[in-house]
């Protein structure tokens, strides 16, 4: 009974000890939606909060496109570790790194492969193992780990066999230090990595482990930051939120929900030509954001660090869980303030903030036919929708 209600918060709770720390930004204390916005000349590359995100996303490419080789370890956790991330309890998984590889490989790799047609494809390469000491850390499993890693690993998948403790964080994800773009960058060099305690794969689970966990931390691995509001976990609608969502209405899911278009973007998933940019009032036409072609996503402009970025999700596949299809608006803000980067610093990758902000947590409430939402001085109807597309107006609001 205790260990069953332990995997529920531990799970639930599925926060980034690094990576997602520093990128919860403050929700309120950006500038004035009054700012002055630059022309975006209605083009994608032409919008310069657009050409940041896209500019700081790029050296994170070399990850999130092909085929990414992350190095699967165990770490064993003595009992009595003073690490107060690990749950008192005694219980130690055995966990066997070539096993967990591949299961990685079956659910993990087919998640990220059709959630990106093909586009971002990670591969579980079984490593080996690693121990700590009782007054070591999980970080140290990390570290130890990264030592002994190959040359031609990516990036890093560290599980604990111990479980954490119920008012601590389910796991982390980072995406290392920079390396330059024509080096090599070996996970033993960037540190790159994503890890979680050993309560997603309980036996209780069944035949395939609560894998959602692990596709968000992978997801800070490739620069994705929290996108709900608050602790950062309050949004439905997307795997870098909170990724039982799914589970949540249907106690057999294991996989995250879907992520949503800034994110896309970002990792190359979604090309150029499927954005329109805004420069005023109109009419446009938009399929969901994980779809293979098509006007994608529209984003607004706020001003040179921000934007709205206008999709629609499906109820369908990944997002089956949602109550129903219709278009969401997410602030995509890359200002200094969004992430307290300092003067002249935007907050690119894991520092940059984007809240959903057409509904109310937990963000399942999707703008359907007729509805009109208004902020951050747009207006949006949405004007038509069937047959898997939407038609949406937008004007300038004061
Ligand atoms: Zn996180």
């Amino acid at each position: 009974m205790m260990r069953r209600r332990s995997l529920a918060l531990v799970v639930a709770a599925s926060a980034s000890l690094m990576a997602c720390g520093a990128a919860t930004a403050p929700t309120t204390s950006g500038p004035s939606a009054s700012s002055t916005t630059s022309a975006p000349g209605g083009t994608a590359t032409g919008y310069r909060a657009l050409q940041t995100l896209l500019e700081g996303a790029s050296p994170l490419r070399r990850f999130s496109l092909g085929t990414d080789r992350l190095g699967v370890w165990i770490c064993h956790v003595p009992v009595g570790v003073t690490d107060p991330i690990y749950n008192p309890v005694d219980l130690r998984l055995d966990l066997e790194v070539r096993k967990v590889a591949a299961l990685l490989s079956e659910h993990v790799s087919a998640y990220f492969t059709t959630l990106t047609h093909g586009a971002y494809v990670p591969e579980f390469v079984p490593e080996g193992e690693v121990t700590i000491a009782a007054n070591e850390t999980n970080r140290t499993c990390v570290d130890r780990a990264a030592e002994r890693s190959a040359g031609d690993i990516d990036g890093l998948v560290v599980i604990a066999d111990a479980e954490h403790a119920e008012d601590q964080h389910g796991g982390w994800g980072r995406t290392g230090e920079r390396c330059k773009a024509a080096a090599a960058c070996p996970a033993r060099v960037s540190g790159r990595a994503a890890y979680v305690g050993a309560s997603d794969f309980h036996p209780d689970w069944g035949d395939v482990p609560a894998v959602d966990l692990l596709e968000h931390e992978i997801g800070h691995t490739l620069g994705f930051p929290h996108s709900g509001g608050g602790d950062g976990y309050t949004s439905a609608i997307d795997v870098m939120s909170n990724s039982a969502a799914p589970r949540n209405v249907d106690p057999n899911r294991r996989d995250g929900p879907g992520t949503i278009a800034v994110n896309r973007l970002a990792a190359g998933w979604l090309p150029l030509t499927s954005v329109t940019v805004a420069d005023g009032a109109g009419t446009f036409p938009l399929v969901p954001s994980d779809a293979t072609e098509g006007p994608r996503v529209l984003v607004l402009p706020i001003d040179d660090a921000r934007f709205l970025t206008v999709e629609a999700l499906a109820n369908t596949g990944f997002d089956a869980h949602l109550p129903r299809s219709g278009i969401v608006v997410h602030e995509i803000d890359q200002s200094p303030t969004a992430c307290r980067s300092g003067a002249d610093t935007p907050c690119l990758n894991e520092y940059r903030s984007q809240l959903p902000i057409s509904g109310t947590r937990p963000f399942t409430d999707l703008l359907g036919d007729g509805s009109t939402w208004s902020g951050r001085g747009w207006s949006i109807t949405v004007s038509s929708s069937g047959n898997g597309s939407w038609t949406v107006s937008v004007n300038r609001s004061a």
